[in-house]
């Protein structure tokens, strides 16, 4: 990215890309309204919250999901746009992992949603490669220093997305109960699932 471009707001940079695009007649300004509204409105992390609760309650969907998650989460009828290299990474008692887009903001779509301002913001993007524990200690998540991080760059190529550890506490738990409890920031590894 240029200076010229920092100068220049990323509204109004969208906004001229946008007319631009309508006047080449390459976009059409109705469907790309209704594509965002569903993203908005319809879609959003509690496909993702359904995904981990399922792997949690069930041992065989869990390691499909490790081994294939694009092919996972179809199972459970989520798919599209963004979707479609999904590659699930476990956290665990030693291992917190934790997703970011260094070039952009690639994100898994189809069971997040759109992705949210701090995850496009230049500086998560640039220092969670280089300070991870400050990055999530300053963000609220405290990781005992025994914890390893690992930072997962997500890609047009690949969309990493996080499988939280289960909370104690939830062993009488619906799956329904404990999709209630996973958060986005969960799913992107700068938070801990709570009871
Ligand atoms: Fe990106």
């Amino acid at each position: 990215m240029t200076d010229q471009h920092q100068r220049v707001p990323i509204a109004l940079r969208t906004e001229a890309l946008e007319q631009l695009l309508v006047e080449r007649g390459l976009v059409d300004p109705a469907v790309m309204d209704s594509l965002i509204k569903m993203y908005e409105t319809d879609i959003g992390p509690l496909n993702g919250a359904k995904v981990v609760a399922k792997a949690w309650t069930d041992p065989d969907y869990r390691a499909r999901l490790l081994a294939d998650g694009t092919a996972a989460v179809a199972e459970l009828g989520f798919t599209g746009r963004q979707g479609e290299h999904i590659v699930v990474v476990p956290n665990s008692s030693t291992m917190h992992n934790l997703v970011v887009c260094t070039l952009c903001s690639c994100y898994p779509w189809p069971l997040l949603g759109l992705p949210p301002s701090w995850y496009k913001d230049p500086a998560y993007r640039a220092r969670v490669v280089k300070e991870p524990r400050a990055v999530l200690s300053e963000m609220g998540l405290r990781l005992p220093d025994n914890v390893e991080i690992q930072v997962w760059d997500s890609s047009s190529e690949v969309r990493y997305f996080v499988l939280p550890e289960r909370p104690t506490g939830t062993v009488d738990f619906s799956e329904e109960q404990l999709a209630a409890l996973v958060t986005r920031d969960a799913m992107v590894g700068v938070a801990r699932v709570m009871a």
